[in-house]
């Protein structure tokens, strides 16, 4: 923003006042901008779009004050963004491409395919809406909605960046999450350039022949893969990273699952959040409640903490897995 107001002429402070309008204060309006010169207003007013893109719809579920945001981008095509209020926390669950390329076989965003990536512009103004119509202030903000984070690598480090930014939206880089299936490279990246954002991996199976057959990414970066850039990451950082396994029944919840899982995270500093699945595609059921349990009984004494994690929002399909598009129209 400095160095674009500048090229403008304007010294550079208007940058930052520029982005603290936008960002912290979640102005629509050039006008509302009013320690802004009105030449300046006038100007931006003539060259630049401020609502980048719209609420179309809101989806509250009774059950559990979950709430699903249609978001219109300005081409006309949606993304999904979901906020949910717990006791103690509220999260914001941001999109980061139209669709996924990842192509996991259980999840609804993967039926799509990939119609486009999000801009960083795109994704933080997600979370401006989310944030106007919120009843509580936002704790949490995960990148765990439509899309593969690392795979719009650029634009989503950009974006969290701009929502950690003391003249942005401020926010807490340990209450950032980013999740992936499991893009080796990328991990490593994320390792290298030293972020403090948190890290979610993917796993979803315990052995090789499983995850290849749910997560087509597995042919590419297989566990072992997986696990040596997993420990890059928290040797570098220093922080402990979250494995998400979304428990398919008789796919991946047996007790040798759970076996291999622990031999699997015990080479890890992490913690695991099992995920009991939300059903959206054919051929994949949840595991009653008794086989969820003794799956966790199964991981007991292990050297990470467990946490079943039954999201929220499947009346309004808002869970986890369940967050697709079928409009997409074109402006
Ligand atoms: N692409 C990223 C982030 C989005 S998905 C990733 O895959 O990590 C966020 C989480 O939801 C992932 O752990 C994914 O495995 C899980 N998920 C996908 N479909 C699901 C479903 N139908 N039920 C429960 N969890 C699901
Ligand atoms: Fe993409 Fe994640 Fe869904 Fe896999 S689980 S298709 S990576 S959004």
């Amino acid at each position: 923003m400095e160095k674009w107001v500048t090229s403008l002429g304007e010294p550079a402070f208007r940058g930052r006042q520029l982005f603290q309008w936008i960002w912290e204060k979640g102005a629509r309006d050039f006008s509302e901008m009013t320690n802004l010169p009105k030449p300046l207003i006038s100007q931006l007013e003539k060259t630049c779009e401020l609502n980048l893109t719209t609420i179309h719809q809101i989806q509250k579920s009774e059950l559990q004050g979950t709430s699903k945001f249609l978001i219109r981008l300005g081409d006309g095509k949606f993304v999904e963004t979901v906020l949910i209020p717990e006791e103690k926390r509220v999260t914001v669950c941001l999109s980061s491409q139209v669709g996924c390329a990842l192509d996991c076989d259980f999840c609804a965003t993967g039926k799509m395919g990939l119609l486009r990536n999000l801009t960083s512009g795109e994704i933080a103004d997600q979370l401006l809406h989310v944030r106007q119509v919120s009843e509580r202030p936002i704790t949490n903000i995960v990148f765990m909605g439509m899309g593969e984070p690392f795979h719009n690598y650029e634009q989503v480090i950009r974006a969290a960046n701009m929502l950690n930014d003391d003249l942005g939206f401020s926010h807490g880089a340990r209450k950032i999450t980013i999740s992936t299936s499991g893009l080796v490279p990328q991990i490593r990246r994320f390792a290298d350039e030293g972020h403090r954002f948190k890290l979610a991996v993917s796993l979803n199976a315990s052995d090789n022949d499983t995850r290849s057959s749910i997560m087509p990414v597995n042919k590419r970066w297989d566990i072992s893969d997986l696990v040596k850039a997993c420990q890059y990451y928290t040797k570098a950082s220093k922080n402990m990273i979250t494995f998400e396994y979304v428990l398919l029944d008789n796919i991946n919840d047996s007790i040798q699952d759970a076996k291999r899982l622990q031999m699997i995270a015990n080479q890890v500093f992490c913690k695991v959040n099992v995920i009991p699945y939300n059903e959206v595609a054919e051929g994949y059921a949840r595991p009653s409640k008794k086989r969820i349990s003794r799956f966790v009984e199964a991981l007991e004494g292990s050297q990470f903490p467990v946490t079943i994690r039954w999201s929220q929002g499947d009346d309004i399909d808002a869970a986890c897995g369940q967050l697709s598009t079928a409009a997409q129209g074109e402006s």
